[in-house]
C-alpha cells in the first residue's frame, strides 16, 4: 500500500521499485512441479527408444509414439487455457547418408507449441528440449535408449513450462518445442531455425535445455544448485567490418548470445538466490554440440542451459552392468527437484523477456579523449524508459546501472569510456527489462 501511494505520487520511483522484483515471478517458480516433470520423464523413458530413426508406427515404442504423446500434452495444455497454444509439427525430410548419421530416409519432426504475444506477436522467446535419444552406437535405432536425462529432462521441462506459463498472458510470444535429430547432427534445430528465418520471426533468443536433471557428476561432485549457461562470444554471422570494429572498440565477449546469458544469470540471482548459475564463455562444451547452435548459425541469440556436473556413464550408453558400474541413461539417475529448478530458471526468464519491450535497435557510443562516456540510442516501441549498464572490461556481469527515464541520449559524467564496457536496455511499464544491447555504432562529434 505504501508503495502504491508512492507510485501514485512519484511515478519514476514506482518504476524503480517495481523493477526490483515482481510477485508474479515468484508465483511462476512455485508453480513448477517436480512431480509432473518426474511423471513426464517416466513416460518419455518408457517409449524404450526415441532414436530419431526408430519406429514411428507403434503406439508404445519409438519416436513416433513419443512425438504424438508430446503433441497431445501440448494440446491438453492448450485446452486448459482457452486454446492459447498453436500446436503443430514442423518437419523436414532427410535421405539416407551413413556419413551424416542417417541410417535410412525419414522425417525429422519437431513438436512446436506457440503462445502468442498480446502486443508483439512476432517476437519470440524459445525454450527447447529434445525428443530424440541414442545409445552407444548412434546408428542403432532399435536398442533401448531411454534418454531419461538426455534429453527427457529438457523435454519434460519444456512441457512443464508450458503448463505454468500458459496461465498468464505475455506481450511477446513464447515457444515451447521438442526438437528431433539432435544426436544425429542437430537436424531439428536447423529445421526450426530455417523455419523461423523464412517466417521472419524476430527471435529474442533460444534457451536450449539439454540435460537438466543430473546432480552427481562423473567427477564425484554432488551439487543440486549449480548449473551452466553456455554462450558463444560473438555471432558467426558477423561481417568483416564488424570484426574489424571490434578490434578498436571492443566487444569480444559481448555478442547477442552472451547478453542473453547475462540476462538469465541476473534474473536467476535476483529471483532464485539459492541457485548458482555459472556462465561459461564458450558456445558449448569442449568439442561437443547442442541445439542452440543451428540458431546461432543463422544469427539468432541462443544459449544452452544445463546441469553443471555431467555423468558420462549415463549418457549415450547401452544399458549394462560393467565392472560394477551401471551404464545407461535411466530414470533412476534423474533428480527431479533439480530439473524443476532449471525449468523454473527458463520459465522466469521467458516470462521476464516476454513482458519486456523490444531493446533499442541501434546504440551509439562516444567520448573518445573525454572524461565522460556518451550514449545515444533509438527509442523502442513500448519502452517506458531506458537503463544504461556498464562494467569493468574484465567483469563478466553488468555490475553498474543507471535508469535514465524516457530519453534517448545520456552522458555518464566522469566515467571514462576506455575503462568500462557499456550497454543500454529498454524498460517496460512493469519494470521488465530487455536484454542489454552492446553499442553497435560510434558517436562522432
Ligand atoms: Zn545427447
Amino acid at each position: 500500500m505504501k508503495n502504491l501511494l508512492k507510485c501514485a505520487f512519484i511515478s519514476f520511483f514506482c518504476l524503480n521499485l517495481s523493477a526490483q522484483t515482481d510477485q508474479k515471478i515468484y508465483d511462476i517458480i512455485d508453480a513448477i512441479s517436480a512431480d509432473r516433470i518426474k511423471s513426464d520423464v517416466q513416460t518419455l523413458a518408457d517409449f524404450g527408444t526415441r532414436h530419431t530413426f526408430s519406429d514411428t508406427i507403434s503406439q508404445t515404442r519409438g519416436i513416433g509414439a513419443a512425438r504424438r504423446w508430446i503433441k497431445k500434452e501440448f494440446e491438453t495444455i492448450s485446452k486448459n487455457c482457452n486454446n492459447c497454444l498453436i500446436v503443430f509439427y514442423q518437419k523436414d525430410f532427410v535421405t539416407k547418408d551413413p556419413k551424416k548419421r542417417v541410417p535410412h530416409d525419414g522425417w525429422i519432426v519437431n513438436v512446436v507449441a506457440i503462445q502468442k504475444g498480446t502486443k508483439y506477436p512476432n517476437r519470440y522467446i524459445i525454450m527447447s528440449g529434445d525428443i530424440d535419444t541414442r545409445a552407444s552406437d548412434v546408428m542403432d535405432f532399435t536398442i533401448d535408449a531411454p534418454g531419461a536425462n538426455d534429453n527427457g529432462s529438457g523435454m519434460a521441462g519444456a512441457i512443464e513450462a508450458a503448463r505454468v506459463l500458459s496461465k498468464y498472458k505475455f506481450e511477446s510470444s513464447i515457444i515451447y518445442v521438442g526438437l528431433s535429430g539432435e544426436e544425429q547432427g542437430l537436424f531439428g534445430g536447423a529445421g526450426l531455425a530455417a523455419y523461423a528465418k523464412e517466417k521472419g520471426w524476430d527471435v529474442i533468443g533460444v534457451f536450449n535445455n539439454d540435460m537438466i536433471g543430473n546432480i552427481e557428476g562423473v567427477d564425484g561432485v554432488i551439487d543440486n544448485r549449480a548449473f551452466r549457461i553456455f554462450s558463444e562470444p560473438v555471432p558467426p554471422t558477423e561481417t568483416d567490418k564488424e570484426r574489424e570494429m571490434r578490434r578498436f572498440y571492443g566487444g569480444e565477449v559481448d555478442g547477442i548470445s552472451r547478453q542473453l546469458a547475462r540476462y538469465v544469470h541476473k534474473t536467476t540471482q535476483t529471483y532464485m538466490p539459492e541457485m548458482n548459475p555459472m556462465m561459461v564463455y564458450r558456445l558449448d562444451r569442449f568439442g561437443r554440440g547442442g541445439h542452440h547452435r543451428p540458431f546461432n548459425d543463422l544469427g539468432f541469440a541462443g544459449i544452452r542451459i544445463m546441469e553443471a556436473h555431467e555423468n558420462y556413464t549415463q549418457q549415450h550408453q547401452d544399458i549394462r552392468l560393467e565392472n560394477g558400474i551401471k551404464y545407461g541413461d535411466t530414470f533412476e539417475h534423474v533428480n527431479f527437484p533439480y530439473a524443476a529448478k532449471l525449468t523454473a530458471v527458463n520459465a522466469i526468464n521467458m516470462a521476464s523477456l516476454a513482458s519486456s519491450p523490444p531493446p533499442p535497435k541501434t546504440v551509439s557510443i562516444g567520448g573518445i579523449v573525454e572524461a565522460s562516456a556518451k550514449l545515444k540510442w533509438d527509442k523502442a516501441e513500448g519502452a517506458k524508459g531506458y537503463k544504461i549498464y556498464w562494467r569493468d572490461t574484465t567483469s563478466p556481469t553488468w555490475d553498474h546501472s543507471r535508469y535514465v527515464g524516457d530519453i534517448n541520449e545520456f552522458t555518464l559524467n566522469g566515467i571514462v569510456i576506455d575503462n568500462s564496457y557499456f550497454g543500454v536496455a529498454s524498460v517496460g511499464k512493469d519494470g521488465y527489462e530487455s536484454v542489454v544491447v552492446f553499442p553497435n555504432s560510434i558517436l562522432r562529434n
